[in-house]
Formats: structure tokens, C-alpha cells, sequence
């Protein structure tokens, strides 16, 4: 650090209300690790904001003093933008509170927030909105890009629910955006990921969930896949938007109720959740099962927050990940085809294939309605490369993009910007689609030098 800097540096937090930790804080080396262990940068500075006011003086520091910005929410994020090597990294994860008005049935949200953080407050009043399957992961990115999870095809997507937010733009301001203030912003923030500013609150629409959910799995053995995945996809098609079905292939974990002799044998899993009345939801499921001859099940009523909180386990910091991820329309045989062929050679015990189940009220809204477009997309296909060592990273990368290659002749249009990868900056025009054009005029707008390009990145020119 130069003088100048440093003196600049005490300027920051005579201003802060949070902590500004540099890289001899002791700190420092836990607030700069994210969730994929595969990035692993330095930034100059940790800015760990506590207000909106923390926030703006951030970013004008960032701004005014030419360095690299980067945004941390929950720390999720496979691509691992939330953290820069130099520059300021500016954390989130502090801003932590969720009020709930049951009477209004909103949410406000600061952008620390954890699914779970939110989940906990909603539930508490039984109240939700469609978030993620892993209660780790950030409120602000996951919603930032669009988000879904179990309640999607009954509440559509989590932007679908998003009200209002408050923003800090990249020249400092704070503006309230909504369908009525700044609506071209509020157009841009649902899908647009962190490209407009930094958002220091969201404000939620609620729905009535459980607080108890009839949700579970169904575990079948990997002989039965071809049967299974096809009925799986025939299902699908047509189940209530109540219900939501998703589809694993992997090695068998070391569930309770599997059978010792299945643990680390790859097996093709059901995973499903009734966001209604659980004795309706009990005849609806009856079908999956005649799906095959399941090695086990651990179907049952449980409070939805445990549910969320499922796979927790087998998703934790700290491992390396790459992942590749397709939309699709339907689940054709070619599809079903590619996912069996790549789960028989799974390189590692923690790969998996997800493909989750959307469409229901995800694909009434217009595709043009906000940045996230992808209203055809019924499924989206994960490839979940996840490994211990670094010697693994060739093999587990190549069986990745092989089955993603593989996979491609079966997949519709556009792609999950939240799944893309750092190496995928190519296929972010492809994954917005029609919105792509609008998004780089209001990139023009309200960040004409691009200062948030830590993301998916839409540049101005
Ligand atoms: C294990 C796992 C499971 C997942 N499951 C699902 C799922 O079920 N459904 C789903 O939709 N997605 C899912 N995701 C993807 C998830 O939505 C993205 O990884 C998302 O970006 C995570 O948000 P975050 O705040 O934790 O991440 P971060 O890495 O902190 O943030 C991601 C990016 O968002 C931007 N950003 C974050 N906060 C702000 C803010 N307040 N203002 C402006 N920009 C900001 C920044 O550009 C940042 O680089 C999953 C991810 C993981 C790792």
C-alpha cells in the first residue's frame, strides 16, 4: 500500500459503520473464501458493509479510486464473481435482517440473507416465497438471476415475487426501484443479475406454505433409469403446478434408509414436494413409485424449512465445482439417453446430474416482462462437477463439458445465468436471448463504464 492509499484507506472507515478488513486482518482469510473452493483470489480490501449508507461509500471508493469492484451476497455463486484478486471486495453477508408484515404478506430482505435466514422468519407466520433447494445459498444472487425452487410452479419464479428493491447505483445514488419507480431498472434487476447496482433490500410477495409439507425421496436403482427417467418426463408434463418433482443421478449417499450394499452405488433419485394439502398431495405422488422397484423411500410430512434444508448436507463450501447447465423444453429420449450415458461415468462420488422441474406459473409471465426470458424452459439441467483435489480438475471438467456437449442437440433456448461458470462468458447474450439488447441500453444507462462487471457481464457497448 502506498500512503496515499493508506491515507485513503482511514478516510473509508472514518465513513463506515462496518469493518474495511485488509489482507493482514485476521479476518480477512475467512471473508474472502466463497463456496467454491476452485476460486481462490485476493482482494486488496474487504469492505463489509452493515448499512446502505456502508454500501455507497464502497462504491464510490471503488469508483473514484479506479479499482476493480466485486459483490458478495450469500458467496454461492459457481463463477465465484463475488470475490477480485487487487481490488475491493465489497460483503454483504452482514446485512442479515428479514422483516415480515403477515398482514400484507410481504417481505423485506437485506441482501446477507441466506435462504434459511429468510425461510426461518416467513415460516414463522407459514408464509414463503420460491426460493432455491439449498438454504446456504444467497437470497440477493439467487434472486438477482431469476431463482427457483420447489414452490416455482405454484409461485412462479423468486423474481416474480420480487416487489421492489433498493438500489445503489454505480454513481452512489440509492433508488428505490419498482413497477412504478425507476420500473426500467426494476425491469433490468429481475434477471440482470448484479449489472445495475447493488441492491440493500429486496421487498417480497408471501404466499401461505405449510408450515408442514408432504415432500421426500424416492430412491430407484440405476438399472432402472431408462424406465424411470421416461416416466419421470411423462409425468411431469403433467402433474398440478402444486406438485414439483425433480430428478438425480448419482452415487448413493449414506441415507438411513437405503441399504448399506447401495451406499456409493449410483442410483437415480426422485425428490418431490406438495405445496398443498399433504392428504392430496399423499394420491398424487402414489404413481412415482410404481416408477420401478425403489431401493427405499423417505417420503413424509415435515416442516417445510427442514425440507429446504434436504440437501444441504451434500452441498457444503469448501469442495471444488464446475458445472454446466442446460434449459429444456421437454426431456426427450435423446436427453434421457445423454443423462444415463454420463451418469454410468460419473468421475467422482459427489457428480451429479439434477434436473429440475419449473414451467407451471413460471412460464405465464411474458417472456419480454423483465431480463430473465426463459419462459419455455420446463427443466433445467445442472451438471454438478464436484470434487476434493485439484488433480481431479481435468477429469471432472471434461466429463462435464462432454455430457453438456452431448446433451446439447435436446436443449431449447436460452440458459440459467445463475449456473453459468467463469468460462462461460460466451453464452451470456444466448442464455437472456430476447431480452439481451434492452439489457445492454440499460447497462448504457445506469452503468455507462461498467464498474459491476464482476458477474455475468452485460458490457455497455
Ligand atoms: C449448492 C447450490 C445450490 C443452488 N441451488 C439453486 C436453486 O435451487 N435455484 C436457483 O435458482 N439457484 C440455485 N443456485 C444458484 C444460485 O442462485 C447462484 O449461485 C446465486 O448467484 C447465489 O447467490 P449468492 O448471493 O449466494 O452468491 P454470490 O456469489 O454472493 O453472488 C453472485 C453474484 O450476484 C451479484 N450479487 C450478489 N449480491 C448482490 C447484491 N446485493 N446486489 C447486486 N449484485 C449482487 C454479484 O454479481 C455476485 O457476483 C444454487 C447454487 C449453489 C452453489
Amino acid at each position: 500500500m502506498t500512503q496515499l492509499q493508506a491515507a485513503k484507506i482511514k478516510e473509508l472507515k472514518n465513513s463506515f459503520s462496518g469493518e474495511i478488513l485488509l489482507p493482514t486482518d485476521g479476518a480477512y482469510e475467512g471473508a474472502r473464501k466463497i463456496w467454491n473452493a476452485m476460486i481462490d483470489r485476493h482482494p486488496a480490501l474487504i469492505a463489509r458493509c452493515v448499512t446502505t449508507s456502508d454500501a455507497v461509500h464502497a462504491v464510490n471508493f471503488a469508483r473514484d479510486n479506479g479499482l476493480v469492484l466485486a459483490v458478495r451476497g450469500g458467496g454461492h455463486n459457481i463463477a465465484g464473481n463475488a470475490v477480485c484478486d487487487d481490488g475491493l471486495m465489497i460483503d454483504l453477508s452482514l446485512m442479515k435482517s428479514v422483516q415480515v408484515d403477515p398482514n400484507t404478506r410481504r417481505a423485506t430482505v437485506e441482501p446477507g440473507c441466506t435462504l434459511a435466514d429468510f425461510d426461518a422468519a416467513s415460516q414463522v407466520h407459514g408464509l414463503a416465497t420460491p426460493l432455491g433447494i439449498n438454504s446456504t445459498t444467497g437470497v440477493a444472487g439467487l434472486t438477482l438471476g431469476g431463482g427457483f425452487g420447489w414452490l416455482s410452479r405454484k409461485y412462479g419464479m423468486t423474481i416474480d415475487n420480487l416487489e421492489s428493491a433498493e438500489v445503489v447505483t454505480a454513481a452512489g445514488e440509492v433508488l428505490h426501484a419498482s413497477a412504478t419507480e425507476h420500473p426500467d431498472l426494476f425491469w433490468g434487476l429481475r434477471g440482470g443479475g448484479g449489472n445495475f447496482g447493488i441492491v440493500t433490500s429486496f421487498e417480497f410477495q408471501l404466499h401461505p406454505v405449510g408450515p408442514d409439507v408432504l415432500s421426500g425421496l424416492i430412491i430407484f436403482p440405476f438399472d432402472q433409469a431408462k424406465s424411470v427417467l421416461t416416466q419421470f418426463a411423462r409425468f411431469t408434463e403433467t402433474m398440478p403446478d402444486d406438485l414439483n418433482v425433480w430428478m438425480i443421478t448419482r452415487k448413493a449417499p449414506p441415507l438411513p434408509f437405503l441399504h448399506k450394499d447401495v451406499h456409493g452405488k449410483e442410483i437415480v433419485a426422485l425428490a418431490l414436494c406438495y405445496a398443498g394439502d399433504p392428504t392430496e398431495g399423499e394420491k398424487l405422488i402414489e404413481p412415482l413409485r410404481g416408477f420401478g422397484t425403489a431401493h427405499g423411500e423417505h417420503v413424509g410430512v415435515q416442516p417445510y424449512t427442514a425440507w429446504q434444508q434436504t440437501f444441504d448436507p451434500l452441498l457444503t463450501p469448501g469442495a471444488r465445482n464446475y458445472w454446466k447447465s442446460h434449459n429444456f423444453s421437454q426431456l426427450s429420449d435423446g436427453a434421457i439417453d445423454a443423462i444415463i450415458e454420463y451418469a454410468s461415468m460419473l468421475p467422482s462420488p459427489q457428480c451429479e446430474i439434477f434436473v429440475g422441474t419449473i414451467g407451471g406459473q413460471t412460464a405465464r409471465v411474458a417472456p419480454d416482462a423483465m431480463a430473465y426470458s426463459s419462459r419455455d424452459t420446463n427443466y433445467v439441467m445442472n451438471v454438478h462437477g464436484r470434487w476434493e483435489s485439484a488433480a481431479e480438475d481435468g477429469h471432472c471438467i471434461a466429463w462435464a463439458r462432454e455430457f453438456f456437449a452431448k446433451s446439447q442437440p435436446f436443449a431449447s433456448s436460452g440458459a440459467y445465468i445463475n449456473f453459468l461458470t467463469q468460462d462461460e462468458t460466451n453464452r451470456i447474450a444466448f442464455a437472456y436471448g430476447k431480452t439481451y439488447n434492452r439489457l445492454v441500453e440499460l447497462k448504457k444507462k445506469y452503468d455507462p463504464d461498467n464498474l459491476f462487471h464482476m458477474n455475468q457481464n452485460i458490457k455497455p457497448a
